[in-house]
């Protein structure tokens, strides 16, 4: 009763935006508002039924209703359990002769059929109860009902408990999506994302803005999707992001912008990313570093799911140069130790060759790091595992050491280290009775980034030995910022990229660099990290036309000629202005806990970037192509494969 005159009270009511709700005084005002974020939704309205399959509870009993949705189970052709997306209900399959044709429709539809039956909510007879079900204390005494559609022998079992390959799930992404695991997750995102919305477009004024898909080729970033037209060789590209639109939006006076917005790249398979995914992209006139960084921890605890612990703000910040010297990563995980101590001091002297031949050099360093409990939980095969690693990926050699436990595995080291350095070591990485220090040397970046993809390797070896790590009901945010400008290219480290994009600000007080030194500049960009994850990033853009020609002409070596109009745009009085974009896939996929970004997404493309449902890409006729001027030029191999 009170959820329909609440729901009813809030139909009559538009939701106020940012502005009104400030004019607006007084309690009343303020409970509204309450109620009408509160607000229940109706699920039935419209359509062919009265309730929900989940929503049936003791206080419906006797109540006439009609359900529509797909047989979960069924039982001696007594019970049926009924699954819509909101839940399951037991229903009671009429025995009496009079009521032969529902029973007959019940019982042979097969599994996964969907059905419409009517009846009344009683009650289950005493200990027939079932506690495990919300819908347990009830049951629907069924008087009609109606096969809707019939289902085929399935591919794979519904029920989550059945274990399917990934491969037949993406074949069958419509069966796979009545999961309950599939549908938490989608609706959990759509929540998410309905908050999201509110808060910057209700609470702060934000406007909602479509960019064009098809568009142009932006220098200086991902690789882009081609799109032929049907004027002979243009092409155009779908855009990695709306980032040029976002900056123009600013110079159009639209003051605050946000979507909801596809983005593509074309970057080959790489596991757990996608051709095609989603940003919620942001942009703002007239902000600094700090305004877009209360923007976002604001609108993250906002929309973050009420059932998951509240968000707590303002997050850490570290800068990039300390997440590389203590995590080796731009994307550290702050959930355990494990920091990466530069030891070069206690082996100044030392007589162990590899290391000495490290300190010689100018910009030589020895970096270690600590496993506490190693000796306990890691054995030699782990310790091998892990130099390997560093071997193969890196070129780096790795030694274990064993400063208190009286163990030498494989460690050449070992007995080459001496008595005071041992204590020292043991006295600045804080070494307890089990600790293993995994060491290395080399230049510094080289040197962090290895140990850095080993204190990760370690964690997750720990983990599988049973030992707690990274709580994972906890969710810690960071923000990484004073990155460097430029990164040398890594095709030909001779020439810079940019480590954001081409249209981030340098930083204030490194501007006077960019003529002699460009790549001890550091930048206005920022981004967010979520237990280790990259889930966002952004910049305080360069809003000066003669710097960004200068940037993109002389250090980046670019043909300004693709971003006349953007130059030319700043020309015409653009407002200092800076953004972010939150990878809403990722985020959903950390928030859910799911193993993988795929299974927060409708209808995702497989690791090889296609879509197993439909075949996409798939080939077309060579008629079909020909307005657009395009003939396939077939490899060798593919040619010898179309022969047969
Ligand atoms: N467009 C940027 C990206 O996609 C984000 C930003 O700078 O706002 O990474």
């Amino acid at each position: 009763m009170f959820s329909c005159w609440l729901s009813r009270l809030c139909r009559g009511l538009s939701t106020p935006t940012g502005r009104v709700t400030h004019l607006i005084q007084g309690s009343l005002s303020r409970r509204l508002m309450l109620s009408s974020q509160r607000r229940i939704p109706e699920l039935s309205s419209f359509v062919a039924r009265t309730n929900t399959c989940g929503e049936l509870r003791s206080s419906h009993l006797g109540q006439e209703v009609t359900l529509c949705g797909w047989i979960q189970y069924r039982r001696q052709n007594i019970f049926l359990v009924l699954r819509d997306f909101h839940g399951l209900v037991q229903v009671v399959i009429p025995q009496d002769e009079s009521a032969a044709s529902v029973k007959k429709i019940l019982c042979e539809a097969p599994m996964e059929s969907v059905v419409q039956v009517s009846g009344t909510v009683i009650s289950r007879p005493p200990g027939q109860e079932n506690p495990k079900m919300p819908t347990g204390e009830i049951e629907i005494k069924v008087k009609s009902a109606q096969l809707l559609n019939t289902c085929k022998k399935l591919p794979f079992e519904i029920k989550d408990f059945v274990k399917k390959t990934e491969a037949l799930r993406l074949q069958y992404r419509y069966l796979d999506l009545r999961s309950f695991q599939m549908q938490y997750n989608l609706r959990l995102r759509s929540r998410m994302v309905m908050k999201m919305r509110e808060y910057l477009c209700n609470l702060h004024g934000f406007v909602d803005i479509e960019t064009p898909t098809l568009f142009k080729r932006t220098p200086g970033g991902a690789k882009e999707f081609v799109i032929p037209s049907r004027e002979p060789g243009k092409f155009y590209c779908l855009p990695q992001s709306p980032q040029q639109f976002k900056q123009l939006l600013m110079v159009g006076g639209l003051d605050r912008y946000f979507q909801v917005a596809r983005c593509y790249r074309d970057e080959g398979s790489r596991p757990d990313r996608q051709p095609e995914f989603t940003q919620i992209d942001i942009e703002m006139s007239f902000v600094d570093q700090i305004g877009i960084r209360s923007l976002i921890e604001g609108l993250l605890q906002y929309s973050w799911p009420s059932d998951k612990d509240p968000v707590v703000v303002p997050f850490p910040s570290m800068t990039f140069a300390e997440a590389l010297a203590s995590y080796g990563t731009d994307k550290p995980d702050t959930r355990f130790g494990m920091k990466i101590v530069d030891i070069s001091d206690v082996f100044r002297n030392t007589k162990v060759g590899f290391l000495q031949d490290a300190l010689s050099k100018p910009q030589g360093t020895v970096k270690a790091i600590c496993i506490s409990e190693g000796t306990k939980y890691l054995k030699r095969k782990d310790i091998e595992s892990l130099r390997k690693l560093a071997a193969d990926h890196f070129n780096q050699e790795v030694l274990p050491v064993f400063p208190k436990a009286n163990r030498n595995w494989n460690s050449p080291v070992a007995k080459s280290i001496m008595e005071e350095q041992r204590s020292e070591l043991i006295r600045l990485m804080e070494i307890q009775e089990d600790g293993v220090v995994l060491l290395t040397a080399g230049e510094h970046r080289k040197a962090c980034s290895v140990l850095g993809k080993l204190r990760l390797e370690c964690a997750d070896l720990l983990e599988a030995r049973g030992l707690v790590l990274r709580d994972p009901a906890l969710f810690s945010f960071l923000w990484v910022v004073d990155f460097p400008l430029f990164l040398p290219k890594e095709e030909n480290p001779g020439e810079l990229e940019s480590a954001h994009h081409p249209f981030t600000a340098p930083h204030p007080s490194d501007i006077h660099l960019l003529h002699t030194e460009p790549k001890q500049v550091r930048s206005q960009h920022y981004d967010l990290v979520l237990n280790g994850n990259e889930i966002g990033g952004g910049s305080i853009r360069i809003h000066d036309a003669e710097l960004q020609r200068y940037i993109l002409a002389t250090l980046l070596k670019e043909d300004v000629k693709l971003l006349s109009h953007l130059l030319q745009a700043l020309d015409f009085g653009a407002p200092p202005h800076g953004g972010i974009a939150l990878g809403l896939d990722r985020l959903i996929c950390l928030v859910t806990g799911a193993p993988s970004i795929r299974d927060v997404i409708a209808f995702p493309k497989s690791f090889r970037g296609h879509d197993l449902m439909s075949n996409a890409p798939d080939s077309l006729p060579p008629e079909e192509l020909k307005p657009y001027h395009i003939q396939v030029s077939w490899p060798a191999d593919s040619e010898a494969e179309r022969a047969h």
